[in-house]
C-alpha cells in the first residue's frame, strides 16, 4: 500500500530541492508548464515555487475545465434557463461562474430556478426518475470526467429515460497541447503532464511534445511527485534528450484505461470546440454521436451557441494561454476574489487565480 505521507515527506522534498538546485545551469532559464489545474493547486498549496531556483519558472496552463469553458458556452446555459422550465444539474464550481449578464446560477436559484449540485453525473439518473420535469446536466470536463458523462448517457439510453439531456462542453488535451507547442511567444521547455487525464488516455498523447524537443513528465500531485518530476524535466533539458517519462505509474498505465476510452468514443465523437482565450480549436473536444443526439440539450431545446465577446477586465484567457500570471490582472485580489469572482479562474477549485489567491503566491 502506498501511503500519501511518503509523498509529503519534508526530508525527501528537501533532498529533491537540493538536487534541483545543483542540477540547473545558471545560464539557462527553465520554463515548465503544468497543464493540469490540480497541479496548479498543489504547487501553490505546498509552496513548491519557494523550493526552486529563480531560473526555474512554473507556468499554469489550460487545465482547469471550468476555466476553459468559453463565455458562449456559459451564456448558452443562462439562455436555456431564461426560456425553459427545467431542472438544471451541474458540478458545484459551475454555480458561481458569472454569465455575460453579470449573474451566476446561485442568483438564478435565488430567483426560483431549480438548480441542483451533483457530485457525479450519474446522480442525474435518480433526479430524472423522481421528477417529470426535463432535467439538463451541464457536462464540463476533460478526458478524466468524460467517461463518466458517457456512462450517464448510456445508462439513460438503456433505461429509456426521456427527460434527460446534456449541455456537453467536453474538451480533450491533444490539440490544445499542439497549439501551445506551436506558439512561438511561449518559451516552454517542458510539461508536467496531467496525471488524471493520462490515467485515461495513456501517455502516447504527449508524443508531439518530445518530437518538438520539449521535455515531458507525467506527474503525480503530491509535493515529492512534483519536485521529482521537475528534477527529471531539468535533466531532460540539460541533456537535450527528450522523452515521455511516466513518474505517476502508481495510477497511470502507459496505455491508459482502454475501457474508459471505449465508452467515451462509443457515445461521443471528435468536434471543433471553443476554448476560453484560445478560440475555436479543431478536433479539440467531443460531441454526441448521431445515435445519442436525443440527449443533446442544444437540439432538444433548439439553442444555438452564439459567439459572445465582452470586456469586463478579466484576463483569464491570457492566463490560460500561459502568457501572464494571475497577479498581472488589475482586478486580482481587489475587484476579483473567491467571494466575488469576476472570471472562472477565480471561481474554480482548479483555477490559477483561485490557487494564487488562496495560498498567497507572489507573482
Ligand atoms: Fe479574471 Fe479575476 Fe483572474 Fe483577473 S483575477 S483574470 S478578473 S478571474
Amino acid at each position: 500500500m502506498i501511503l500519501t505521507k511518503n509523498f509529503r515527506d519534508s526530508e525527501k522534498a528537501k533532498i529533491l530541492s537540493d538536487k534541483i538546485k545543483s542540477s540547473v545551469k545558471n545560464d539557462l532559464e527553465y520554463n515548465f508548464m503544468e497543464v493540469c489545474g490540480t497541479h496548479t493547486m498543489s504547487i501553490a498549496k505546498f509552496g513548491i515555487r519557494n523550493l526552486l531556483p529563480k531560473n526555474v519558472n512554473l507556468i499554469s496552463g489550460p487545465g482547469c475545465p471550468v476555466c476553459v469553458t468559453s463565455q458562449s458556452e456559459i451564456d448558452a446555459v443562462f439562455n436555456l434557463l431564461d426560456n425553459n422550465d427545467i431542472i438544471l444539474c451541474a458540478f458545484g464550481d459551475f454555480l458561481r461562474v458569472p454569465g455575460g449578464n453579470g449573474q451566476n446560477l446561485l442568483d438564478y436559484r435565488a430567483n426560483g430556478h431549480d438548480i441542483r449540485i451533483v457530485t457525479s453525473p450519474l446522480d442525474c439518473i435518480e433526479i430524472c426518475e423522481e421528477n417529470d420535469s426535463e432535467v439538463v446536466f451541464v457536462g464540463i470536463g476533460f478526458e478524466t470526467t468524460i467517461p463518466t458523462i458517457a456512462s450517464l448517457v448510456k445508462i439513460a439510453f438503456e433505461k429509456n429515460i426521456e427527460n434527460l439531456s446534456l449541455m456537453a462542453f467536453l474538451k480533450t488535451m491533444p490539440k490544445v497541447l499542439e497549439l501551445i507547442l506551436s506558439d512561438d511567444d511561449l518559451k516552454i521547455d517542458g510539461f508536467l503532464c496531467p496525471g488524471h487525464v493520462s490515467a485515461i488516455t495513456g501517455i502516447s498523447i504527449y508524443e508531439p511534445i518530445v518530437t518538438n524537443n520539449k521535455a515531458a513528465v507525467v506527474a503525480g500531485f503530491e509535493p515529492v511527485d512534483i519536485l521529482y518530476s521537475i528534477y527529471k524535466l531539468i535533466l531532460q533539458v540539460n541533456r537535450k534528450e527528450f522523452q515521455i517519462e511516466n513518474l505517476y505509474s502508481r495510477t497511470v498505465k502507459n496505455n491508459g484505461n482502454p475501457l474508459a476510452l471505449q465508452i467515451m468514443y462509443e457515445v461521443f465523437e471528435e468536434a471543433d470546440v471553443e476554448w476560453r482565450g484560445l478560440g475555436l480549436i479543431e478536433k479539440s473536444g467531443l460531441t454526441f454521436k448521431k445515435e445519442f443526439q436525443i440527449f443533446d440539450a442544444f437540439k432538444k431545446f433548439n439553442i444555438e451557441l452564439k459567439y459572445v465577446s465582452f470586456d469586463n477586465g478579466c484576463i483569464c484567457g491570457e492566463i490560460l494561454k500561459g502568457k501572464v500570471s494571475p497577479g498581472k490582472c488589475d482586478l486580482f485580489g481587489s475587484a476579483c476574489s473567491p467571494e466575488q469572482p469576476v472570471g472562472p479562474c477565480m471561481v474554480s477549485s482548479e483555477g490559477a487565480c483561485a490557487a494564487y489567491y488562496k495560498y498567497g503566491v507572489q507573482n
